[in-house]
This record gives structure tokens, C-alpha cells and sequence, in this order.
């Protein structure tokens, strides 16, 4: 099958033509990589656009059973509904994130629901590229919802954020001297922090936590794109589906002032700049790393910086006045 083939059974929403689709966009293969790109021209036309939803949170604060319960009420809602994941680590732990079968078994039987591991792979930039052509792929797929998990290791969060309209994060009941344990950044990222497990014996100290980073979340200075009162701190359960509709009704009145202030747009428009530049730096890497001539002068300039020939800055200029521009 030809990535013509794949084009109009993808528009007409057929999942497995979806899942082999994904497998294409994954290929590092040349020829695959060029029928890719055709394959994503191709179904830019369509236009199609879902809400993008980014989802963080450490291993064992509730992501996929989050995800389970929340996806089977959009489902249930009649809402198509994707879900993705951003995991540079998964070669590292030797399985991806997803990728374990007893994870989201209820959403999985879903038929309104596609659910696809994160591949293993350790470079972020892979993982980021792969990811964000994944989305786009689900997009022209017509599924109107998008989840993008990521554990909250390194830069993952910061790609995840550059791919969606709107970023979760997923927090546990904590002392209070935890909330230093969340790096200031991600906080700053997040648009909305769901603390999990408020249910049970866990209940008064999620509330705790609540208060806690609704207090610190008062001190950030309001962002442009956020109406009176965000960020927010919200207690959920996950596990017993309480909070949840909450959540989802606090997300949408997010997204319909920024919608209605334009800021939906001007988010995605930034984001396909930030995605182009990043490729063009990638591009520009592989130029330098793969055999070849490019290669060969760094190698060879190297040496006579190390020799001291020549300084580093001289070495540098020689080279890039070299590069093709
Ligand atoms: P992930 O690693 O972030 O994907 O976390 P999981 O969804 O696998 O959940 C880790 C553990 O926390 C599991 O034992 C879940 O049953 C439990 N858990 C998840 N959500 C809740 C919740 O809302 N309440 C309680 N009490 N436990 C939860």
C-alpha cells in the first residue's frame, strides 16, 4: 500500500490505516521518510483540526487511569478521542510508557478511541518530531480530541507544551513542602494542575495540596493568553471519576476566551514557526554528523584546533563559510 492509498482511507477515519500511518512517520527509512512527507502534505489540505491536549505527571501519579476514565467520558460524549505519547525515556526503562497492554484496557476496546505506544526511541528530537506528525496524522484522521501524556523527565514537558492548545498536570496529595519539588517552569507551563487521588484517606491532604498551589499559582504574574482566575488547581479522582467533568467544564471555558481572543490560533501558528526552525537545526545537525564532506571538515578542523593551528572561532568561521547556504 502507497502513502496514496493510505491518504483518503485516513481521511475517512479508518484506525488501522491510521496505525500504519504512524509507522510510516516513524521510519527512518528514506524512502519511507519521503512517502511520509507526501502523505502529510496530502492530508494538510484537509484542515482538519482537533483540541491538543498535554497531560504530564511522574510515573505513578495516575496518568493512564486519568486518561482511561477521562477519555471514556469524552467517548461517551460521542467525542473521538486520541491518545499519544511523548516518552524519551521508554528505551531506557526498556518499555514505553504506553506500551504495557493491561494500560487504558477499558479506553482501548473504545471504538471511539485510538490509543498508540510511544516507540522507543532516546533522542527527544525523534520522539518530538515523530509525535508532532502523529497529531497531525489524528487530526486529518477527524478524531476531535488529542491526549499527549508525558512523564515528567527533562525537556519532555517543554515539547509536549509546544504541541498542544492546552497542558495538564497531573500532581498526587503531597506535604506541603513538596511543592518545591515541581520545578517552577513546568508550573508556569501548566494551564491547568489536577491533584490526583482526592478520594478516600487521601482526600484531606489533596485538598491541602489544592490550597496550596492555588496560593502559589496567585503568585505567578498572569499570563496573556489566560482570563481571570488561571491557572487553577483542581482535586480530582481518577480512579473513582470524581472531578472529572469538573475539569473538562473548567478546560472548555479556557479554550472558548482564548478561542474568542484569538490566541488559540496565534499558539499554533508560533508553534508550526518553532517546529520549522527546529527542523531546520536538526537538518543542519545531520549535515554535520552524517559521512560526508561536512563531517570530514569538522574532523579534520578539529584537529588542527587541538594542534593549535588555529583557534576555535577561525575553525568554526572556516567551516560554516564551507556549508552549502
Ligand atoms: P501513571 O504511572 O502516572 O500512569 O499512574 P497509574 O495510572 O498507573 O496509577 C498508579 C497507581 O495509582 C495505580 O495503582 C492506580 O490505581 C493508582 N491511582 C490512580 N489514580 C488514582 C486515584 O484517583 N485515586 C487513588 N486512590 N489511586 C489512584
Amino acid at each position: 500500500m502507497t502513502a496514496a492509498d493510505l491518504a483518503p482511507l485516513i481521511a475517512a477515519g479508518d484506525r488501522r490505516a491510521l496505525a500504519r500511518a504512524i509507522t510510516l512517520v516513524e521510519s527512518r527509512r528514506a524512502d519511507h521518510r519521503e512517502a511520509a512527507l507526501t502523505l502529510l502534505a496530502d492530508l494538510a489540505r484537509l484542515k482538519r483540526q482537533a483540541l491538543r491536549i498535554g497531560l504530564s505527571g511522574t510515573p505513578g501519579v495516575g496518568k493512564s487511569t486519568f486518561i482511561e476514565s477521562f477519555g471514556l467520558m469524552l467517548t461517551a460524549q460521542g467525542l473521538r478521542v486520541a491518545v499519544l505519547a511523548v516518552d524519551p525515556s521508554s528505551a531506557r526503562s526498556g518499555g514505553s510508557i504506553l506500551g504495557d497492554k493491561t494500560r487504558m484496557e477499558r479506553l482501548s476496546r473504545e471504538p471511539l478511541a485510538f490509543i498508540r505506544p510511544s516507540p522507543s526511541q532516546t533522542h527527544l528530537g525523534g520522539v518530538a518530531r515523530r509525535t508532532r506528525e502523529a497529531v497531525a496524522l489524528c487530526e486529518a484522521a477527524g478524531f476531535d480530541i488529542i491526549l499527549i501524556e508525558t512523564v515528567g523527565v527533562g525537556q519532555s514537558e517543554t515539547v509536549v507544551a509546544q504541541l498542544c492548545d492546552l497542558f495538564l498536570l497531573l500532581l498526587a496529595p503531597a506535604g506541603g513542602d513538596e511543592l518545591q519539588g515541581v520545578k517552577r517552569g513546568i508550573m508556569e507551563m501548566a494551564d491547568l494542575i489536577l491533584v490526583n487521588k482526592a478520594d478516600g484517606d487521601l482526600k484531606a491532604a489533596a485538598m491541602r495540596t489544592v490550597a496550596d498551589y492555588s496560593g502559589a499559582l496567585h503568585l505567578l504574574r498572569r499570563r496573556p493568553q489566560d482570563p481571570e482566575g488561571f491557572p487553577k488547581a483542581l482535586p480530582v479522582s481518577a480512579l473513582a471519576d470524581e472531578g472529572l467533568a469538573g475539569a473538562w467544564a473548567e478546560m472548555q471555558a479556557l479554550l472558548d476566551w482564548r478561542r474568542a481572543n484569538g490566541h488559540i490560533d496565534r499558539r499554533r501558528a508560533e508553534q508550526a514557526r518553532h517546529w520549522f526552525e527546529e527542523e531546520v537545526r536538526q537538518g543542519l545537525l545531520a549535515v554535520l554528523t552524517r559521512p560526508g564532506p561536512a563531517r570530514d571538515a569538522m574532523a579534520r578542523l578539529g584537529e588542527a584546533v587541538a594542534q593549535g593551528a588555529l583557534t576555535p572561532e577561525a575553525a568554526a568561521a572556516e567551516l560554516l563559510a564551507g556549508l552549502p547556504s
